[in-house]
């Protein structure tokens, strides 16, 4: 039986009165299905995606272990490892450590690259509870005698997927080859490829398997449209989307992703000239760049980040209610985690992908993935109709037009633009449309009638 109360969960004092200062009553999916298991001592094999709570999945049943049986650690050694493909993750899944064992005595530290790396030898010297760890720093230190993997309990292995994707998976196994053999590991993936159950199994004993969402299916609150463009027109569509956002109640933070760092570059820039406060943060930008423009947006002096695939990575935070594909992701994958980059902790998200003509071939690999049609929102000046045609022929496989399309009004005031099909009003939405934002499987021939999740009007 799965808890429907953190009251229910057998966690140490100090952890149920962390849950109550957060406001945290209800355990998410993930952590409903995770943390009886874990606390058992069990190994996980967690589909999960980001924003469903996973990290308070792990944290809090190690923070528990720690707090029931406090130890005196070596020099250089640490009780939990957990593993993070970037450094952003790893700062948030440091900082869930912090919230969450606010009343708990533990020492932790975090290891990454792009920054100096005495002050992470010094962190190591005494030894501590918690370390969160880039594979590539974390090798580095382990080569220079500084960090010692022998005395680890609980092994975390975070968006297993992305790591894979960046290319890390012999460190991975190499690091997996330094740990002692009795030890609980956790292992976390937003998919789960052959290649990525194949590491599984070479880590995990007798694992107990979390699924919270089918491997495929994108988060769930986040309402997707795609808007077929010319590629040049695509900067005055964002402005558009833009003007509206600034509008929003909540969810004023929007996220841009560009497939280059200097595409991203260009188009904040671009942007502020245009009267968008952004920001960009990509992988040639230092960590404290990264930092100072992650905490203006979190703030909202800059509501707008336009972000590449890998910096964005960890990114939580709250108040996105808007995620724009300015550039679609070459890998369907990387869509999932855009998109869930807004719709986090129960808030609702819309998600906008813009395509191109040279983009069609990505978006229908994403819609594969996905086992879903992306609704299309073509009520604005710049949508391309025989882009869209094309695209549906393309998936198709020729043949009939069908719907999909939003023919009927719905979008609310908007910065200029005007739509090119006058509605009638029906939409209820900003960006009405006539499919719906998932559903597994369905047949594109469906794409018209859904269960089309509207948007409240005032966002
Ligand atoms: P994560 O998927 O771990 O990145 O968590 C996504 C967000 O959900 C974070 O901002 C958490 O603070 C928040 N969160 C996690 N668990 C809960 C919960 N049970 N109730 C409310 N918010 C939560």
């Amino acid at each position: 039986m799965t808890p429907t109360s953190f009251e229910a969960l057998p966690l140490a004092a100090p952890l149920h009165r962390v849950l109550r200062e957060l406001e945290y009553t209800t355990p998410s999916p993930v952590q409903a299905q995770a943390i009886p298991l874990l606390l058992q001592g069990r190994d996980i094999l967690g589909c999960a995606q980001t924003g469903t709570g996973k990290t308070a999945s792990f944290a809090l049943p190690i923070l528990h272990a720690l707090h029931e049986n406090p130890k005196q650690m070596r020099p250089k050694t640490c009780r939990t490892l957990v593993l993070a493909p970037t450094r952003e993750l790893a700062g948030q899944v440091g900082k869930s450590f912090s919230t969450y064992g606010a009343h708990i005595r533990f020492k932790q530290t975090l290891i990454y690259g792009g920054v100096g790396q005495n002050p992470q030898i010094s962190a190591m010297r005494g030894g501590v509870d918690v370390l969160v760890a880039t594979p590539g720093r974390l090798l580095d230190l382990i080569d220079q005698r500084c960090v010692d993997l022998s005395a680890v309990e609980f092994f975390v292995l975070d968006e297993v997927d992305r790591m894979l994707d960046m290319g890390f998976h012999r460190d991975v196994k190499r690091i997996v080859s330094l740990l002692p053999a009795k030890r609980q590991s956790l292992f976390f993936s937003a998919t789960l490829a052959p290649n990525i159950v194949e590491l599984a199994q070479m880590i995990l004993q007798n694992p107990a398997r979390v699924s919270i969402a089918p491997e495929t299916t994108t988060a769930e609150r986040v309402d997707q449209k795609v808007c077929f463009v010319d590629r040049e027109n695509k900067k005055p569509l964002l402005e558009l989307l833009l003007a509206q956002q600034a509008k929003a109640e909540i969810g004023k933070l929007t996220i841009v992703f560009s497939r280059t760092k200097h595409g991203a570059n260009k188009l904040a820039k671009a942007l502020c000239v245009a009267g968008f406060p952004a920001d960009a943060i990509h992988g040639n930008k230092s960590q404290a760049q990264r930092e100072k423009a992650l905490e203006k947006f979190k703030k909202g002096l800059t509501p707008v980040l336009v972000a590449t695939d890998v910096a964005a990575r960890g990114v939580d935070v709250k108040d996105v209610g808007l995620v724009v594909n300015y550039d679609l992701p070459n890998e369907p994958e990387a869509y999932v985690h855009r998109i869930g980059r807004t719709g986090r902790a129960g808030a609702e998200g819309l998600a906008v992908s813009f395509c191109a003509e040279d983009e069609r071939e990505f978006l229908r690999e994403i819609e594969k993935v996905i086992k879903a049609v992306i609704p299309r929102w073509d009520d604005h000046a710049w949508h391309d109709e025989s882009l869209a045609d094309r695209h549906l022929r393309m998936r198709t496989g020729g043949g009939m037009v069908q719907g999909g399309g939003n023919r009927g009004g719905g979008r609310q005031g908007g910065g200029g633009g005007g739509g090119n099909r006058s509605g009638n009003g029906g939409g209820g939405g900003r960006y009405s449309s006539g499919g719906g934002t998932g559903g597994e499987g369905r047949d594109y021939s469906n794409a018209s009638r859904g269960n089309n999740r509207r948007r409240p009007a005032s966002r």
